[in-house]
């Protein structure tokens, strides 16, 4: 146990965490380039705020949290999801006083009690985007596209985009009663979750991965057949700008959220590559959700990107860059009157801003080399103490094997010239 981490976690050891970083970067600076702001939320929540902004007969609700109590006896949940929390935030701290829309990212861990596979984990991170105020399609396309944009940019071309409107408060009561009617008569032969979700939440029956569920459902009326104007609208418009911006994409009317604050847009990227979980991203509108959380109604719509598929996609790819740390110097001092003028040297490089380091384990002249090389050092800073009694170093150039015996006070002017040029 005290060696095995929990079920459903992973650690990101200092090999990967280069791409980590190097995913990370892409994100902000797409963000940067569409004029998106970082916002950080804590990990926990209210319970409540979940339960409110999530819903109730959500699969993330009913079995996914971690929640407890606090040592307050106040119901605490980790966060399973971001989009709640930024609401939450938004609100707090009068956000929507700012110029609208409030356009926001985040990146971090979530918490789901998820079943554990390649691809799922319990503890997993998401880069998310929330833009809050903006009702008209034109912000749904940007999102879209910035999605598109940062998946591009890694070099992963294979994306489908699926696409659904889910209608609003106006249009979906028609649609599902239309549903259950459609559903009535397959009622028994449905999933138990899809029996329980016959009354609460028919709409969740669509995108139930059951076999049996998927055949059952085949040929059911569409939301997008049922769409009031204004959201017939607002997804004609969608598709068009989408267009527009070159992105193609795939209708897909099983694509639901089936909650009354998602509203209009819901949207999927898929990496085919990945297999059983190709969802790279999910997003949507949620017009009501403001409201939901006590806020004024302020339409919103966000997405958010599961990092590790990303990271699984890079790597079957082939696209994870080369993030080997390469030291500009390996010092290396001979003796033990060396070490402090070692040492001091050091200090210095990294002063002036030079990736260096040394041993710390009292290796031999030979590992020492070895190391310099394992860790691609350009130059080694040979000091021995003939070198300290003189007051200077030998500079050895890794590549081409050249030395040069030259003095302290030269040093860092020497290693400018020859690395800057
Ligand atoms: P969702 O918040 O459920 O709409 O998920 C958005 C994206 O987060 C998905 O498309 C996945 O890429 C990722 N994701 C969701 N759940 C998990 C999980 N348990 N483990 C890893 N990634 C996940």
């Amino acid at each position: 146990m005290l060696t095995t981490g929990p079920r459903g976690t992973k650690d990101i050891l200092p090999d990967t965490s280069g791409f980590w970083q190097y995913v990370e970067k892409k994100a902000r600076e797409v963000c940067n380039l569409f004029g998106y702001r970082e916002i950080r939320t804590p990990i926990f929540e209210h319970t409540e705020l979940f339960l409110r902004g999530i819903g109730e007969t959500t699969d993330i609700v009913e079995k996914e949290m971690y929640t407890f109590s606090d040592r307050g006896g106040r119901s605490i949940t980790l966060r399973p999801e971001n989009t709640a929390a930024v609401v939450r935030a938004f609100l707090e701290h009068k956000l929507y006083a700012d110029t609208p829309p409030a356009k926001l990212f985040y990146i971090g861990p979530m918490f789901r009690y998820d079943r554990p596979q390649a691809g799922r984990y319990r503890q997993f991170h998401q880069f998310g985007i929330e833009a809050i105020g903006a009702k008209g399609p034109a912000i749904d396309a940007e999102i879209i596209i910035l999605a598109t944009q940062f998946l591009r940019s890694l070099g992963l071309n294979e994306l489908v985009l699926q696409l659904n409107s889910v209608g609003c408060p106006e249009c979906r009561p028609k649609y599902r009663s239309v549903l259950q009617e459609f559903l009535r008569d397959k009622l028994s032969n449905l999933c138990k979750d899809c029996q329980s979700r016959f009354d609460r939440n028919p709409m969740r029956i669509l995108d139930c991965k059951q076999a049996e569920c998927t055949s059952l459902t085949q040929g059911a009326p569409q939301m997008v057949d049922c769409l009031c104007d204004e959201c017939n609208q607002h997804f004609t418009q969608l598709k068009t700008l989408l267009t527009a911006g070159n992105i193609e994409f795939k209708l897909n009317p099983r694509l639901v959220r089936g909650l009354d604050y998602y509203t209009k847009t819901a949207f999927e990227i898929q990496y085919a590559p990945l297999g059983s979980q190709s969802a790279v991203c999910g997003g949507g509108r949620y017009d009501g959700l403001i409201a939901e959380c006590g806020g004024q109604p302020t339409p919103g719509i966000g997405f958010a990107i599961g990092m590790e598929r990303v990271l699984l996609a890079l790597e079957k790819q082939n696209l994870l860059p080369d993030v080997m740390n390469q030291y500009d110097v390996f010092v290396i001092p001979l003796g033990e009157k060396a070490q402090a003028a070692a040492f001091k040297v050091l200090c210095d490089l990294r002063k002036s801003g030079y990736i260096a380091d040394m041993d710390f384990m009292d290796r031999s002249l030979k590992a020492q080399m070895k190391l310099a090389n394992k860790f691609s050092a350009q130059y080694a800073v040979i000091i021995g103490d003939d070198e300290v009694a003189t007051n200077s170093a030998v500079l050895k150039n890794m590549q081409t094997g050249e030395q040069q015996q030259i003095n302290f006070d030269e040093l860092l002017k020497k290693l400018d010239t020859e690395v800057n040029g």
